[in-house]
């Protein structure tokens, strides 16, 4: 076993927990997406040794061979990059979740190509919450359209949003853009009450996603060190 990812892990864990009980919110309402993007299988099935067991990979031909590699493992994967057209059937027949759903296009490839032997893919809409040109993500006056779509399929399954914001310096001006994502949230449950996660929150600002109401981080570096190129 690898010492070091325990104690990050557990680190991580104390994080999300200690940012839970200065809510007063349940940690069993925040769950841990581990960010394995560009880190070897090896560390993948580290982490999974020491219970966890969902993971995201945001490189579709990385996250397919090493999907493969961990095979056996009871994993829950986690598509978390940026959607091109022509890798959505990989993603249909590989993963288990898709969150940076962001256009119409993706979202009829998906859930024509989802194979009809496995699970509805869980979806969640990806919103440009800091309007950057350069980001992934829909605009938030577009969720409403989309997720109708999303939840008029048999093979996709609706449940709810992630954002990347934009990097701020401190835990106020975090919880700003947060509680905006949390308000498009609320907005979508009234006419999808079963949408129940918001995916908000890195490495450097989960204090501030859990805060506004956050239900799934995803951290790579404070799990698993720094990144080189993928
Ligand atoms: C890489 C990545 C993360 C993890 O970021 P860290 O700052 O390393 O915790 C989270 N979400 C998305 C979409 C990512 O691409």
């Amino acid at each position: 076993m690898n010492r070091k990812h325990s104690h990050q892990l557990e680190q991580v864990l104390t994080r999300i927990h200690e940012a839970c009980r200065q809510s007063g919110r349940d940690p069993e309402s925040v769950r841990l997406l581990a960010v394995s993007k560009t880190h070897p299988a090896s560390a993948v099935s580290d982490l999974h040794e020491l219970g966890q067991r969902a993971f995201g990979e945001s490189y579709v031909d990385e996250a397919v061979a090493k999907i493969a590699e961990l095979g056996t493992l009871d994993i829950e994967w986690h598509f978390i990059g940026p959607i091109q057209s022509n890798k959505t059937r990989a993603i249909a027949e590989h993963f288990d979740w898709v969150q940076g759903v962001d256009r119409a296009k993706v979202v009829r490839r998906l859930a024509d190509q989802r194979p009809g032997d496995r699970s509805p893919l869980n979806v969640l809409i990806q919103v440009n919450i800091d309007d950057e040109p350069q980001k992934a993500g829909c605009r938030p006056d577009e969720i409403a359209a989309l997720a109708d779509m999303v939840a008029g399929y048999d093979t996709l399954r609706l449940r709810g949003l992630m954002a990347i914001p934009a990097p701020r310096e401190d835990l106020e001006a975090q919880r700003v853009v947060f509680a905006r994502l949390r308000a498009l949230f609320e907005k979508l449950r009234e006419s999808h009450p079963d949408a129940d996660t918001l995916s908000a929150g890195m490495s450097a600002d989960l204090e501030a996603a859990i805060a506004e109401g956050s239900t799934m981080v995803r951290i790579g570096t404070a799990l698993f060190g720094a990144r080189g190129a993928p």
